[in-house]
């Protein structure tokens, strides 16, 4: 297929809005692409070159695309940068720089999908010493013939960026009304193969070649990682039992605890392991391998978790903070593992021997525990119990906050998995959000609709010893529109200094702000940033010698 082409769709994709006019306009260019095309051309058009949990990464930056830009079009890399400032686009400022070339070539040689799909496949592979400049000569290989649409969509797919608006539920009706017939019932059977497989190119070959049927034997399979389920909060457990499930008899809880989700595929002696975003991960976790290895007794099996650092010396669990350095750690292995050696917590099985996605989470869960062999502190069950009695929840959601866990998860014992989807089978209460008074030191005009208002505020609390008021993130959610108009009259006279649409302000505006967590951040003096703050009201009984200390952050961020 021609790459052209596709640049074409892109284009008209770009310009429809409805969903229904997408869906109809990619039904037909699935059902009139060839045949070997068409599972290229469902990635192509998600606008990633792999499916979601292929171990590939273009690792392509703005700036090397920008060089590259520059090196196919001779336009100097100020222009194209201004370019990009002017269309907030990278791909439409390569539009901008082909059509600018001083030397226009005849957009001769034309490109197949395929020859840009093995491009970036190669781009994908290049490591280590001179692999930035490979993967520049590279596109600039791609965008030398291009032409100014065609720039624009290569440069944003090398970027992982399409903007046309094409999401899973667009590319999953349009395989249904393709290939099928487009019924609500055809759209189930799509959406059930998309779950087990993760990948929508088996899912459109088998629609494509073996229609209704073999889309329903689709089955999970091993080393291929599926889409995890999601979890909904709830505010206390008194909710949380009652959304999870009709009757009480069908609560199981478990405790929440805090550190990274893995998928654990075994297959014989292999052990792989994937995040919750599917990134593989088995190499920075041999001790979990090992884990897995010596004490799951199933020849095949994927299984999910938590994986939870600790302190060596004293037992205790570690923050996430720590736990993610492991992620991020690529040599001296051996030496993590002793530093911050972890727990795996099983909850869920989704495949023992052959798929249990179908299956209800009390059947799942016997299975886990029959092949399972606890060996604490390295390989356990998730602490839990089967109960839908508010009173004795309430005491064990107290046992996981006292074990320095986050607090509880309620699930519904009598619900199969539902990879991907947030369905409230799954319910987590944590205690309610923290609050603080803090001052505001800084703030930002906004753009668009309000921009004639400060909407976004740097937040300040009060350093005892030093009398500075230290930033702990920013504000920009939670205020009404009248709000927001108090928040800026009553700042703009504050203002001691402005550069461009920055304003830095004399503190005096105290307001109570709620967040869900404090993280460690090195971007705020104070070395904290609040996590989804919102803001509650003004504090004006508050003078700024009111505002919460350094200390009080310190010791909520120590607390949770
Ligand atoms: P959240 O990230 O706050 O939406 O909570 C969901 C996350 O809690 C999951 O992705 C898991 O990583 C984690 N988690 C911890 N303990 C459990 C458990 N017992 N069951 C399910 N998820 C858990």
């Amino acid at each position: 297929m021609e790459y052209g082409a596709l640049v074409d769709l892109y284009e008209d994709l770009e310009t429809t809005d409805a969903d229904t006019a997408l869906i109809e306009q990619l039904a037909t260019a699935l059902s009139e692409a060839d045949p070997e095309t068409v599972p290229l051309l469902v990635t192509l058009l998600q606008g990633r070159p792999f499916v979601a949990w292929e171990d590939c990464d273009l690792g392509v930056s703005s700036s090397l695309t920008r060089t590259a830009i520059a090196k196919a079009t001779g336009q100097s890399e100020d222009q194209i940068e201004d370019w990009w400032r002017e269309t907030g686009d990278l791909g439409s400022a390569a539009a901008k720089a082909v059509e600018n070339e001083r030397q226009q070539t005849l957009f001769g040689q034309s490109l197949t999908v395929e020859q840009v799909q093995e491009t970036l496949e190669q781009i994908a592979a290049y490591e280590g010493t001179g692999s930035q400049g490979r993967k520049v000569d590279a596109i600039a290989g791609l965008l030398s013939d291009a032409d100014p649409a065609t720039a624009k969509y290569l440069v944003r797919t090398v970027l992982g960026h399409l903007r046309i608006g094409v999401g899973e539920g667009v590319i999953r009706d349009a395989i249904a009304e393709a290939f099928l017939s487009g019924t609500e019932a055809d759209v189930g059977v799509v959406e059930r193969a998309y779950q087990v497989t993760n990948d929508y190119r088996v899912v459109v070959q088998t629609a494509r070649t073996e229609g209704r049927d073999g889309l329903a034997e689709l089955e999970v399979a091993i080393g291929r990682p599926i889409d995890v389920m999601l979890a909904e909060k709830a505010e206390s457990i008194e909710t949380g039992i009652e959304r999870v499930a009709a009757e009480p008899e069908a609560v199981l809880a478990e405790f929440k605890y805090d550190g990274v989700r893995a998928q654990i595929h075994v297959d014989g002696g292999e052990v792989q392991m994937f995040t919750r975003r599917l990134t593989d991960v088995t190499t920075q976790f041999p001790d979990i391998v090992e884990a897995v290895s010596e004490n799951v007794n199933a020849e095949r099996a994927i299984l999910e978790g938590e994986i939870v650092g600790y302190n060596p010396e004293t037992g205790e669990m570690v923050p996430f903070q720590v736990l993610s350095k492991r992620i991020k750690r690529k040599n001296n292995i051996e030496a993590a593992i002793e530093t911050i050696p972890v727990t795996l917590y099983l909850f869920d099985a989704m495949y023992v021997e052959e798929s249990l996605l179908e299956s209800r989470l009390e059947d799942r869960l016997a299975v886990l525990e029959s092949v399972l062999t606890e060996q604490p502190p390295a390989i356990e069950r998730a602490e839990n119990r089967r109960t839908g009695n508010r009173s004795e929840l309430e005491t064990f959601y107290q046992d996981a906050l006292d074990a320095g866990q986050e607090g509880l998860m309620l699930k519904n014992a009598e619900a199969t998995y539902q990879p991907g989807s947030r369905v409230g089978y799954m319910m987590k209460v944590k205690p309610t959000l923290e609050t603080l008074d803090l001052v505001v030191v800084r703030a930002t005009y906004s753009e668009g609709r309000r921009s004639n208002q400060l909407g976004r505020l740097y937040l300040g609390c009060r350093n005892e010893e030093t009398g500075e008021f230290e930033e702990v993130g920013r504000l920009s959610t939670g205020f009404t529109d009248e709000e927001l108009a108090i928040v800026t009259e009553r700042l703009e006279p504050l203002i001691h200094e402005t550069d461009g649409r920055d304003v830095t302000l004399e503190p005096k505006l105290v307001l109570e702000v709620e967040f869900e967590e404090l993280q460690g951040s090195p971007e705020y003096d104070s070395g904290y940033a609040m996590r989804f703050p919102r803001f509650v009201d003004f504090r004006d009984d508050l003078s700024v010698r009111g505002v919460d200390t350094l200390e009080r952050v310190e010791d909520i961020y120590h607390s949770q």
